[in-house]
């Protein structure tokens, strides 16, 4: 495991330094130091914002091709819910899942299955009363990491219950081991993605615990040659065992409709979210029992790892519903199983530390804020900071310098003009006494 893995990666040769991206990171993560931009790891959270608004596609998904199954004795393919609205007039799962299996898997599984346990789970959890109002959906693992970074007060709302992706890589491997023998070690699991998101957290569990997934395939790797071998298909195999409750959860408002409650509230893209948690944040939504927040337009059907425009995916998942059963996956305890729960409470964490000594950390507050005081607040991001707070906090830590503020260096420019002119006068003045 990398601890540093990010799904977003930065290629240097193509980036311009033109500042779109710093502009648009909700979490401020990223500079332009000598003209080219620069990630900070520990403030991104993996969104996919930067890779969307970058003319010149220098920030880019990163995540495993097919090839990664290679050297696997059984290969199992996790099917995020998502990839069904990728698909034209679809109306049986069967003729996704067979596909799979003809492009080189052995098996194929839903995460929509371990969906409904979820949904299932989380009735309980609600039912229980012993959570802090609102529980906020802890599916995204973007907005769990913003919450984390940016709304630390928030960390106890957030479910103690296991993502979809997680837990059915658990479940998809015990069936494998049961139908095959294999030891553990010869079964893949493949997580076929539609976002960066799940890629890092897959690949650098920091919320969700230890996944045992083998690889995350982006969806848009696989999507022509998944289209091309099912307009082959002339019959297909009943694989499909998850209903349109854990289908639904691709789509924006999926994972609340299914808690069967009135008192929820559904955000995607990543300013209505954070608009959301501000609110929350300040006690303005009191009636509310549940939030599912996700960092893409009309939810996960928007990643970045998908190819088709997310609210038509959204309207071929919601036509798809209608041939499915409402849910084919149930707990068998009266409980939540204490496998579904995450391991460790979700904790606040600090994303630019300014020192591990209190003294020097409030010498250095102290510094921000007579940095600060010069500047315009303008926010424009010439200095390659996101903000003039985030520019005075480099320019305090050394990253930076007060001259990399135009208004500064313009303020500097006139006064030394100025100086230059009364110097100049002073001369003409000496040289008219001299012929006196
Ligand atoms: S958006 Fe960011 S990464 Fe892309 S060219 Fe502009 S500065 Fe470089
Ligand atoms: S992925 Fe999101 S958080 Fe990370 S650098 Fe890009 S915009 Fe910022």
């Amino acid at each position: 495991m990398d601890k540093m893995f990010h799904a977003v990666r930065l290629d240097s040769d193509k980036c311009t330094g033109c500042i779109n991206c710093i502009k648009r990171c909700p979490t401020g993560a990223i500079r332009i130091r000598s003209g080219k931009a620069k990630v900070l790891k520990e403030l991104c959270i993996d969104c996919g914002e930067c890779i969307r608004v970058c003319p010149t596609h220098a920030m880019k998904a990163v995540y495993d091709h097919l090839s990664i199954t290679e050297g696997y004795e059984y290969k199992i393919a996790l099917l995020s819910p998502t990839i069904f609205g990728q698909i034209r007039n679809l109306e049986d799962l069967d003729y996704v899942m067979t596909a799979f299996k003809k492009i080189g898997f052995d098996d194929v599984f839903e995460t929509s299955r371990a969906a409904e346990l979820i949904s299932e789970a989380t009735r309980k959890y609600m039912n229980s009363k012993s959570y802090e109002y609102p529980v906020i959906s802890s599916a995204c693992p973007t907005v769990v990491k913003l919450i984390q970074l940016k709304f630390p007060d928030l960390c106890s709302h957030v479910s103690p219950i296991k993502s979809p992706m997680q837990i059915a890589a658990k479940m998809a491997r015990e069936e494998a081991i049961n139908k095959t023998g294999l030891d553990t070690e010869k079964i893949g699991v493949f997580y076929i993605s539609p976002c960066t998101s799940e890629v890092t957290e897959a690949k650098n569990p920091i919320i969700h615990g230890e996944t045992g997934i083998d690889g995350v395939i982006g969806i848009c790797e696989v999507y022509h040659q998944l289209v091309a071998t099912m307009e082959k298909l002339d019959k297909v195999d009943a694989i499909a065992n998850s209903g349109l409750i854990g289908v639904s959860w691709a789509i924006d408002g999926g994972e609340s409709a299914a808690l069967m409650s009135s008192h929820y509230l559904f955000a995607g893209g990543i300013e209505n979210v954070m608009n959301v948690l501000e609110e929350i944040e300040e006690k303005k939504f009191k009636r509310l029992h549940f939030v599912e927040l996700r960092a893409c337009d009309a939810g996960c059907v928007g990643g970045i790892l998908t190819v088709k425009n997310p609210f038509m995916a959204k309207a071929r998942t919601q036509i798809l519903r209608k041939y499915l059963p409402v849910s084919m996956n149930h707990l068998e305890t009266d409980g939540i199983p204490t496998e579904m729960l995450l391991g460790a409470s979700i904790n606040p964490v600090e994303g630019m530390k300014l020192s591990d000594n209190l003294f020097d950390a409030l010498a250095i507050m102290q510094k921000i804020d007579g940095i600060e005081k010069k500047l315009p607040g303008l926010d424009c991001g010439a200095c390659g900071s996101p903000s003039c707070k985030t520019f005075a906090e480099d320019v305090a830590l050394g990253y930076s310098t007060e001259n990399d503020c135009v208004f500064i260096m313009r303020d500097q420019v006139q006064h030394f003009a100025k100086q230059m002119s009364l110097l100049g006068m002073n001369l003409g003045e000496n040289r008219a006494d001299d012929n006196d």
